[in-house]
Protein backbone atom coordinates (compact mmCIF):
# COMPACT_ATOMS: atom_id res chain seq x y z
CA UNK A 1 0.00 0.00 0.00
CA UNK A 2 1.13 3.64 -0.73
CA UNK A 3 2.28 5.66 2.17
CA UNK A 4 0.02 8.51 3.00
CA UNK A 5 1.46 11.70 2.28
CA UNK A 6 -1.28 13.81 4.56
CA UNK A 7 -0.05 16.09 6.42
CA UNK A 8 -0.83 16.47 10.70
CA UNK A 9 -0.51 19.34 12.35
CA UNK A 10 0.20 19.12 16.36
CA UNK A 11 -3.28 18.81 17.91
CA UNK A 12 -3.29 19.79 21.37
CA UNK A 13 -7.32 19.79 21.62
CA UNK A 14 -8.36 19.00 25.04
CA UNK A 15 -10.85 16.26 23.55
CA UNK A 16 -11.55 14.63 21.19
CA UNK A 17 -7.92 14.38 21.08
CA UNK A 18 -4.91 13.11 19.13
CA UNK A 19 -4.54 9.49 18.84
CA UNK A 20 -1.47 7.51 18.36
CA UNK A 21 -1.02 7.76 14.57
CA UNK A 22 0.24 3.94 14.46
CA UNK A 23 -3.05 3.06 15.69
CA UNK A 24 -4.74 5.25 12.93
CA UNK A 25 -3.07 3.90 10.53
CA UNK A 26 -3.48 0.06 11.27
CA UNK A 27 -7.55 1.19 11.37
CA UNK A 28 -7.29 2.65 8.16
CA UNK A 29 -5.53 0.10 6.65
CA UNK A 30 -7.65 -2.70 7.84
CA UNK A 31 -11.07 -0.29 7.76
CA UNK A 32 -12.13 -2.18 4.50
CA UNK A 33 -11.62 -5.33 5.68
CA UNK A 34 -10.41 -6.98 9.18
CA UNK A 35 -7.56 -9.28 7.97
CA UNK A 36 -9.33 -12.80 7.72
CA UNK A 37 -12.65 -11.90 8.16
CA UNK A 38 -13.70 -9.73 4.65
CA UNK A 39 -15.51 -7.06 6.14
CA UNK A 40 -14.76 -3.42 7.86
CA UNK A 41 -14.82 -3.42 11.48
CA UNK A 42 -17.69 -1.24 10.96
CA UNK A 43 -20.05 -3.65 9.30
CA UNK A 44 -19.46 -6.69 11.49
CA UNK A 45 -22.21 -7.99 14.05
CA UNK A 46 -21.13 -7.20 17.83
CA UNK A 47 -22.53 -10.96 18.37
CA UNK A 48 -20.32 -12.04 15.34
CA UNK A 49 -16.77 -14.22 16.99
CA UNK A 50 -14.99 -11.51 15.21
CA UNK A 51 -16.36 -8.89 17.32
CA UNK A 52 -16.36 -11.20 20.53
CA UNK A 53 -12.27 -12.13 20.20
CA UNK A 54 -12.11 -8.10 19.53
CA UNK A 55 -13.51 -6.85 23.15
CA UNK A 56 -12.77 -9.66 24.95
CA UNK A 57 -9.00 -9.01 23.89
CA UNK A 58 -9.57 -5.24 24.69
CA UNK A 59 -10.86 -6.14 27.76
CA UNK A 60 -7.52 -8.33 28.44
CA UNK A 61 -5.01 -5.97 27.75
CA UNK A 62 -6.79 -3.18 29.87
CA UNK A 63 -6.59 -5.61 32.55
CA UNK A 64 -3.20 -6.39 31.81
CA UNK A 65 -2.30 -2.56 31.48
CA UNK A 66 -3.47 -1.54 34.73
CA UNK A 67 -2.99 -4.97 36.93
CA UNK A 68 -7.11 -4.68 37.58
CA UNK A 69 -7.55 -7.56 40.27
CA UNK A 70 -10.24 -10.12 39.48
CA UNK A 71 -13.33 -8.62 41.52
CA UNK A 72 -13.35 -6.24 38.98
CA UNK A 73 -15.42 -5.92 36.16
CA UNK A 74 -14.44 -4.16 33.20
CA UNK A 75 -17.60 -2.10 31.04
CA UNK A 76 -17.42 -0.37 27.76
CA UNK A 77 -20.46 1.72 28.06
CA UNK A 78 -22.15 4.47 26.28
CA UNK A 79 -23.00 8.14 27.21
CA UNK A 80 -19.58 9.66 27.95
CA UNK A 81 -18.38 10.59 31.71
CA UNK A 82 -21.47 13.05 31.83
CA UNK A 83 -23.91 9.83 31.88
CA UNK A 84 -21.53 8.33 34.76
CA UNK A 85 -22.24 11.67 36.66
CA UNK A 86 -25.84 10.59 37.09
CA UNK A 87 -24.97 6.29 36.96
CA UNK A 88 -23.05 6.56 39.55
CA UNK A 89 -25.46 8.28 42.30
CA UNK A 90 -28.51 5.96 40.71
CA UNK A 91 -26.58 2.66 41.71
CA UNK A 92 -24.49 3.44 44.20
CA UNK A 93 -26.12 6.42 46.47
CA UNK A 94 -29.46 4.84 48.16
CA UNK A 95 -32.20 6.85 49.83
CA UNK A 96 -31.28 8.31 53.65
CA UNK A 97 -27.36 7.70 52.84
CA UNK A 98 -24.76 11.15 51.60
CA UNK A 99 -22.60 10.49 49.16
CA UNK A 100 -19.11 12.89 49.41
CA UNK A 101 -17.67 14.79 46.64
CA UNK A 102 -14.38 16.54 46.47
CA UNK A 103 -14.56 19.46 44.38
CA UNK A 104 -11.05 20.12 42.10
CA UNK A 105 -12.99 21.85 38.93
CA UNK A 106 -15.61 22.16 36.60
CA UNK A 107 -16.19 18.48 35.98
CA UNK A 108 -16.34 17.80 39.59
CA UNK A 109 -19.22 20.79 39.88
CA UNK A 110 -21.04 18.97 37.54
CA UNK A 111 -21.13 15.38 38.64
CA UNK A 112 -22.50 17.47 41.77
CA UNK A 113 -24.97 18.76 40.23
CA UNK A 114 -26.14 15.24 38.81
CA UNK A 115 -25.38 13.44 41.92
CA UNK A 116 -27.59 16.10 43.81
CA UNK A 117 -30.51 15.12 41.61
CA UNK A 118 -30.03 11.61 42.99
CA UNK A 119 -29.59 11.70 46.47
CA UNK A 120 -28.16 13.61 49.52
CA UNK A 121 -24.52 15.40 48.41
CA UNK A 122 -21.87 16.37 50.35
CA UNK A 123 -19.40 18.90 49.17
CA UNK A 124 -16.42 17.44 51.18
CA UNK A 125 -13.84 20.02 49.87
CA UNK A 126 -13.97 22.54 46.88
CA UNK A 127 -11.36 24.94 45.79
CA UNK A 128 -13.91 27.28 43.84
CA UNK A 129 -12.80 29.95 46.13
CA UNK A 130 -9.20 29.91 44.71
CA UNK A 131 -10.59 29.61 41.19
CA UNK A 132 -9.32 25.61 41.11
CA UNK A 133 -5.96 26.37 41.16
CA UNK A 134 -5.23 23.75 43.43
CA UNK A 135 -6.12 20.59 45.36
CA UNK A 136 -7.87 20.77 48.88
CA UNK A 137 -5.08 20.03 51.85
CA UNK A 138 -5.83 16.88 53.48
CA UNK A 139 -7.55 19.01 56.51
CA UNK A 140 -10.07 20.79 54.20
CA UNK A 141 -11.66 17.77 53.74
CA UNK A 142 -14.79 17.16 55.76
CA UNK A 143 -15.77 13.97 55.04
CA UNK A 144 -19.43 12.18 56.33
CA UNK A 145 -18.77 9.08 58.51
CA UNK A 146 -20.72 6.39 56.73
CA UNK A 147 -20.85 8.02 53.17
CA UNK A 148 -22.32 5.83 50.25
CA UNK A 149 -18.63 6.41 48.56
CA UNK A 150 -16.59 9.34 48.12
CA UNK A 151 -15.76 10.86 44.64
CA UNK A 152 -13.45 12.79 42.88
CA UNK A 153 -11.60 14.09 39.63
CA UNK A 154 -8.06 12.76 38.96
CA UNK A 155 -7.12 15.18 36.31
CA UNK A 156 -9.28 18.53 36.00
CA UNK A 157 -8.99 18.96 31.86
CA UNK A 158 -10.50 22.67 31.99
CA UNK A 159 -8.23 23.70 34.97
CA UNK A 160 -5.64 21.92 35.15
CA UNK A 161 -5.39 20.54 38.30
CA UNK A 162 -4.08 16.77 39.13
CA UNK A 163 -3.80 14.45 41.92
CA UNK A 164 -0.37 13.19 41.53
CA UNK A 165 -1.11 9.93 43.21
CA UNK A 166 -4.38 8.11 44.03
CA UNK A 167 -6.27 10.06 46.65
CA UNK A 168 -6.88 8.98 49.69
CA UNK A 169 -10.34 9.78 51.74
CA UNK A 170 -11.30 8.52 54.75
CA UNK A 171 -12.85 4.49 54.83
CA UNK A 172 -16.02 5.22 52.35
CA UNK A 173 -15.84 3.47 48.51
CA UNK A 174 -13.39 5.81 46.40
CA UNK A 175 -15.52 6.61 43.15
CA UNK A 176 -13.26 8.52 40.36
CA UNK A 177 -13.11 10.49 37.43
CA UNK A 178 -10.06 9.61 35.29
CA UNK A 179 -11.42 10.62 31.89
CA UNK A 180 -8.96 12.78 31.30
CA UNK A 181 -5.49 10.88 32.84
CA UNK A 182 -6.56 7.56 32.85
CA UNK A 183 -3.68 5.15 31.61
CA UNK A 184 -1.43 8.56 31.31
CA UNK A 185 0.63 6.89 34.61
CA UNK A 186 0.19 4.04 37.11
CA UNK A 187 -2.61 3.79 38.57
CA UNK A 188 -3.74 1.31 41.77
CA UNK A 189 -6.99 0.05 40.59
CA UNK A 190 -7.83 -1.69 44.34
CA UNK A 191 -8.17 1.74 46.00
CA UNK A 192 -11.36 2.97 44.55
CA UNK A 193 -14.55 1.39 44.02
CA UNK A 194 -15.21 2.22 40.50
CA UNK A 195 -13.25 4.11 37.79
CA UNK A 196 -14.95 5.75 34.25
CA UNK A 197 -13.79 7.40 31.81
CA UNK A 198 -14.43 8.92 28.22
CA UNK A 199 -12.07 7.46 26.07
CA UNK A 200 -12.38 10.66 23.96
CA UNK A 201 -8.69 11.91 25.21
CA UNK A 202 -6.02 9.18 26.23
CA UNK A 203 -8.33 5.83 25.23
CA UNK A 204 -9.86 6.33 21.81
CA UNK A 205 -12.23 8.04 20.07
CA UNK A 206 -15.52 9.46 21.75
CA UNK A 207 -18.69 7.53 21.77
CA UNK A 208 -17.10 4.84 24.53
CA UNK A 209 -16.35 5.40 27.76
CA UNK A 210 -14.69 3.03 29.90
CA UNK A 211 -16.27 1.59 33.85
CA UNK A 212 -13.76 -0.37 35.92
CA UNK A 213 -16.62 -1.32 39.10
CA UNK A 214 -15.21 -3.56 41.67
CA UNK A 215 -18.13 -6.46 42.28
CA UNK A 216 -19.34 -5.85 45.91
CA UNK A 217 -20.72 -2.33 44.73
CA UNK A 218 -23.38 -3.97 42.50
CA UNK A 219 -25.55 -5.48 45.04
CA UNK A 220 -26.37 -1.60 45.74
CA UNK A 221 -27.97 -1.17 42.38
CA UNK A 222 -32.41 -0.55 42.56
CA UNK A 223 -34.13 -3.06 41.19
CA UNK A 224 -36.37 -0.26 40.01
CA UNK A 225 -33.47 1.41 37.52
CA UNK A 226 -34.04 1.69 33.70
CA UNK A 227 -32.21 -1.49 32.35
CA UNK A 228 -29.20 0.26 30.50
CA UNK A 229 -28.80 2.60 33.62
CA UNK A 230 -28.24 -0.76 35.38
CA UNK A 231 -24.50 -1.88 35.99
CA UNK A 232 -25.59 -5.42 36.58
CA UNK A 233 -27.26 -5.06 33.15
CA UNK A 234 -23.66 -4.61 31.83
CA UNK A 235 -21.27 -6.71 34.18
CA UNK A 236 -24.10 -9.50 33.41
CA UNK A 237 -23.87 -9.31 29.40
CA UNK A 238 -20.54 -8.28 29.46
CA UNK A 239 -20.80 -4.94 27.86
CA UNK A 240 -23.32 -6.83 24.88
CA UNK A 241 -26.31 -6.23 26.28
CA UNK A 242 -27.52 -4.14 23.72
CA UNK A 243 -24.90 -3.14 20.34
CA UNK A 244 -22.32 -1.59 21.94
CA UNK A 245 -20.10 1.22 20.31
CA UNK A 246 -18.20 -1.64 18.22
CA UNK A 247 -15.65 0.53 16.13
CA UNK A 248 -14.76 2.70 19.50
CA UNK A 249 -14.21 -0.40 21.41
CA UNK A 250 -11.96 -1.59 18.41
CA UNK A 251 -9.98 1.28 18.55
CA UNK A 252 -9.77 1.38 21.96
CA UNK A 253 -7.64 -2.15 22.11
CA UNK A 254 -5.51 -0.47 19.29
CA UNK A 255 -4.50 2.08 21.23
CA UNK A 256 -3.99 -0.06 25.04
CA UNK A 257 -1.81 -2.57 22.32
CA UNK A 258 -0.12 1.03 21.46
CA UNK A 259 0.34 1.42 25.26
CA UNK A 260 1.91 -1.86 26.10
CA UNK A 261 4.24 -1.81 22.77
CA UNK A 262 5.56 1.40 24.71
CA UNK A 263 6.13 -0.31 27.75
CA UNK A 264 3.23 -0.19 29.78
CA UNK A 265 1.90 2.53 32.12
CA UNK A 266 5.10 3.14 33.98
CA UNK A 267 7.16 4.02 30.66
CA UNK A 268 4.43 6.27 29.13
CA UNK A 269 4.00 7.54 32.73
CA UNK A 270 7.70 8.62 32.32
CA UNK A 271 7.50 10.01 28.70
CA UNK A 272 3.95 12.58 30.10
CA UNK A 273 6.74 13.28 33.08
CA UNK A 274 9.22 14.51 30.38
CA UNK A 275 6.72 16.36 28.05
CA UNK A 276 5.14 17.92 30.81
CA UNK A 277 8.15 19.01 32.63
CA UNK A 278 9.51 20.67 29.19
CA UNK A 279 6.67 22.88 28.95
CA UNK A 280 6.73 23.81 32.82
CA UNK A 281 10.25 24.64 32.78
CA UNK A 282 9.51 26.90 29.74
CA UNK A 283 6.90 28.91 31.85
CA UNK A 284 8.18 29.12 34.97
CA UNK A 285 11.94 30.65 32.95
CA UNK A 286 10.87 34.29 32.86
CA UNK A 287 7.97 36.04 34.55
CA UNK A 288 6.20 36.30 30.67
CA UNK A 289 4.12 33.50 31.33
CA UNK A 290 2.48 32.55 34.12
CA UNK A 291 1.01 28.84 35.18
CA UNK A 292 -2.94 28.63 35.99
CA UNK A 293 -2.44 25.86 38.49
CA UNK A 294 0.29 26.01 41.95
CA UNK A 295 3.21 24.44 40.92
CA UNK A 296 2.59 21.11 43.11
CA UNK A 297 -1.18 20.39 41.82
CA UNK A 298 -0.03 20.91 37.82
CA UNK A 299 -1.38 18.20 35.52
CA UNK A 300 0.69 16.38 33.28
CA UNK A 301 -1.98 16.28 30.54
CA UNK A 302 -3.57 19.52 30.64
CA UNK A 303 -1.16 22.53 30.90
CA UNK A 304 -2.89 25.83 31.56
CA UNK A 305 -1.14 29.42 31.28
CA UNK A 306 -1.43 32.77 30.49
CA UNK A 307 0.28 35.62 28.76
CA UNK A 308 0.60 39.58 30.04
CA UNK A 309 -2.98 40.29 28.39
CA UNK A 310 -5.79 38.90 26.47
CA UNK A 311 -4.41 40.70 23.68
CA UNK A 312 -0.97 38.39 23.56
CA UNK A 313 -2.88 35.07 24.46
CA UNK A 314 -4.95 35.83 21.08
CA UNK A 315 -1.71 36.54 19.19
CA UNK A 316 -0.02 33.73 20.49
CA UNK A 317 -2.97 30.93 19.44
CA UNK A 318 -3.28 32.86 16.24
CA UNK A 319 1.01 32.35 15.49
CA UNK A 320 0.85 28.90 16.70
CA UNK A 321 -2.20 27.81 14.46
CA UNK A 322 -0.10 29.67 11.73
CA UNK A 323 2.69 27.13 12.80
CA UNK A 324 0.79 23.92 12.50
CA UNK A 325 -0.38 23.99 16.59
CA UNK A 326 -3.95 24.18 16.83
CA UNK A 327 -6.22 24.00 19.58
CA UNK A 328 -4.30 25.72 22.54
CA UNK A 329 -7.06 28.51 23.38
CA UNK A 330 -7.91 28.04 26.56
CA UNK A 331 -11.17 27.25 27.99
CA UNK A 332 -13.57 30.40 28.43
CA UNK A 333 -14.09 29.51 32.34
CA UNK A 334 -10.30 29.63 32.85
CA UNK A 335 -9.09 31.83 29.89
CA UNK A 336 -5.69 32.04 28.61
CA UNK A 337 -4.18 28.67 27.04
CA UNK A 338 -4.31 24.97 27.48
CA UNK A 339 -1.96 22.54 26.45
CA UNK A 340 -3.37 19.20 26.13
CA UNK A 341 -0.33 16.91 25.71
CA UNK A 342 -2.40 13.75 26.16
CA UNK A 343 -0.98 10.09 25.94
CA UNK A 344 -0.50 10.05 22.07
CA UNK A 345 0.63 13.85 21.71
CA UNK A 346 3.72 13.45 20.37
CA UNK A 347 7.09 15.32 22.50
CA UNK A 348 8.47 16.82 19.24
CA UNK A 349 4.95 18.93 19.38
CA UNK A 350 6.39 19.95 22.94
CA UNK A 351 9.25 20.66 21.88
CA UNK A 352 7.75 22.83 19.00
CA UNK A 353 5.17 24.62 21.50
CA UNK A 354 8.47 25.72 23.77
CA UNK A 355 10.23 26.87 20.26
CA UNK A 356 7.59 28.81 19.55
CA UNK A 357 7.06 30.49 23.48
CA UNK A 358 10.87 31.30 23.74
CA UNK A 359 10.15 33.61 20.03
CA UNK A 360 6.89 34.90 21.05
CA UNK A 361 8.43 36.42 24.12
CA UNK A 362 11.26 37.10 22.76
CA UNK A 363 9.46 39.47 19.91
CA UNK A 364 6.68 40.59 22.03
CA UNK A 365 8.12 40.37 25.61
C1 LIG B 1 -14.15 15.39 29.06
C2 LIG B 1 -14.46 15.12 30.48
C3 LIG B 1 -15.74 14.75 30.92
C4 LIG B 1 -16.92 14.68 29.98
O1 LIG B 1 -16.80 13.61 29.15
P1 LIG B 1 -17.95 13.25 28.07
O2 LIG B 1 -17.47 11.94 27.60
O3 LIG B 1 -17.96 14.33 27.08
O4 LIG B 1 -19.24 13.15 28.81
C5 LIG B 1 -15.93 14.45 32.25
N1 LIG B 1 -14.92 14.52 33.11
C6 LIG B 1 -13.67 14.88 32.75
C7 LIG B 1 -12.58 14.94 33.76
C8 LIG B 1 -13.40 15.19 31.42
O5 LIG B 1 -12.17 15.54 31.05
Amino acid sequence: MATTTVHRIFNFAAGPAVMPLSVLEEAQRDLLALPGVGMSVLEISHRSKTFEAIIQQAEADVRELAGIPPDYHVLFLQGGASLQFSMVPMNLLPAGATADYVVTGAWGQKAVKEAKKVGTVNVAATTEADNFTRLPAAGEVKLTAGAAYVHYTSNETIHGVEWKTDAVFGDAPVVCDTSSNMFSKPLDISKYALIYAGAQKNLGPSGVTLVIVRDDLLARSPQTLATMLNYNTHTKEKSLYNTPPTFGVYLVGLVMKWIKGLGGLSAIGAINGRKAAKLYAEIDRTGFYRGHAAKECRSNMNVTFRLPSEELEAEFVKQAKAAGLDGLKGHRSVGGLRASIYNAFPEEGVDALVALMREFERTKG
